[in-house]
C-alpha cells in the first residue's frame, strides 16, 4: 500500500514542538516531505534528526512568525527547496500568563496576540498565495479548547484561539474557489509533558476560585472535568491533523475539531 501523502509537502510551524513535532512524524511516516519552521533552533535541529533517523525527510526554517517580512521569504524558499507546497499545519503558538483579568499584563496579552493570531495570519496569508497559484491546498490551523470554552486565568490565550477559529472560518470561505480546505483542531488537556506542567503550576498560582493553589490537586481538578478522565496524547491530535489534511476530509472545510475528551 503506497503512503497516502506520498509526494506532498507539509509546512509545519512550532514544528521542534510536542504537538508540531509528533504530526510531523505522523505526516512524515505517512510520506509527506517536512518542512520544520520554528523559532528555536535546537529544537528544529532534533526534531530533524528524529523524523530523518525514521527514513523521513524534513528541511528546517528558523524562523519568528510575528516578522511577516521574513515569513513571506521563508515561505518563498521552502516552496523552491521543495518545489511547492500541498499542506500547511499552522501550529506554533504561545500560551502567554495565567492571571485573572483585572492584573493581566498588558504586554504580555500584546505578545500573545502578535504570535497566535497575527503570526498565524501572516504564515496563512503567505502559503495561501502559493497554493492559490496551483490551485490546491489543505491547511489546519491549531486553535485550543481556549477557544471554544474560554478557561479562567487566560485571557490574552482564550482570545488569541477564539480569533484562531473566526480565521479559519473566514479562510475557509475565501480560499474555498481555489481548492484549498481550511480547518482547525481544538486540543484539550494533553500531556505529559511541558505544557501540561506549566499549566497546572500557572493555574495553581493564579489564585482563582476556579483551581485550588496545590498543583498535584489542580492536575486531579482538570482531569475530573474531562468526561474521559484522562489527558490526550500528542499522537491523538497528529491522526486528527492526518485526518483533516488527507482525503477522508474532502468534504470539510472551516470546521474546528475538538480533540478533548468529551
Ligand atoms: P510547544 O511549546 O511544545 O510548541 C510550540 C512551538 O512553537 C515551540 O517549539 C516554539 O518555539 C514555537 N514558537 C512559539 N512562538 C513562535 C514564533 N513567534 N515563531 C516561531 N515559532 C514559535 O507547545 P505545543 O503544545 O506543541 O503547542 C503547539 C500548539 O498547540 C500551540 O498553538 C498551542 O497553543 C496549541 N495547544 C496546545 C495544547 C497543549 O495542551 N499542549 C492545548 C491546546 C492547544
Amino acid at each position: 500500500k503506497t503512503a497516502p501523502f506520498s509526494g506532498r509537502v507539509a509546512i509545519v510551524t512550532g514544528g521542534g514542538g510536542n504537538i508540531g513535532l509528533a504530526t510531523a512524524l505522523r505526516l512524515a511516516a505517512d510520506g509527506a516531505a517536512i518542512a520544520l519552521v520554528d523559532m528555536d533552533a535546537d529544537k528544529l535541529a532534533s526534531a530533524r534528526k528524529e523524523i530523518t533517523d525514521k527514513g523521513g525527510r524534513a528541511g528546517t526554517y528558523c524562523l519568528d512568525i510575528t516578522d511577516a517580512d521574513d515569513v513571506g521569504k521563508t515561505v518563498d524558499q521552502i516552496v523552491s527547496d521543495f518545489g511547492g507546497v500541498d499542506f500547511l499545519f499552522n501550529n506554533a503558538g504561545y500560551q502567554g500568563a495565567f492571571t485573572p483579568v483585572p492584573n493581566y499584563p498588558e504586554d504580555d496579552f500584546q505578545k500573545v496576540m502578535m504570535i497566535n493570531v497575527c503570526g498565524a495570519f501572516s504564515v496563512l496569508q503567505a502559503v495561501a498565495r502559493h497554493m492559490v497559484k496551483r490551485g490546491f491546498g489543505r491547511i489546519v490551523n491549531t486553535a485550543s479548547m481556549a477557544g471554544v470554552e474560554g478557561p479562567p486565568n487566560m485571557a490574552a490565550y482564550g482570545t488569541s484561539k477564539f480569533a484562531v477559529v473566526g480565521m479559519t472560518q473566514v479562510a475557509a470561505k475565501d480560499l474555498a474557489p481555489h481548492n484549498i480546505r481550511v480547518n482547525a483542531i481544538s486540543p484539550g488537556l494533553i500531556g505529559p509533558g511541558y505544557m501540561w506542567d506549566r499549566q497546572v503550576e500557572l493555574q495553581a498560582k493564579a489564585g482563582s476560585q476556579y483551581f485550588s493553589d496545590d498543583p498535584e490537586k489542580v492536575a486531579k481538578e482538570m482531569i475530573a472535568g474531562v468526561p474521559m478522565r484522562r489527558y490526550g496524547s500528542l499522537e491523538e491530535i497528529a491522526g486528527v491533523v492526518a485526518f483533516l489534511l488527507g482525503e477522508d476530509s474532502n468534504y470539510m472545510t472551516g470546521v474546528n475539531l475538538p480533540i478533548s475528551g468529551g
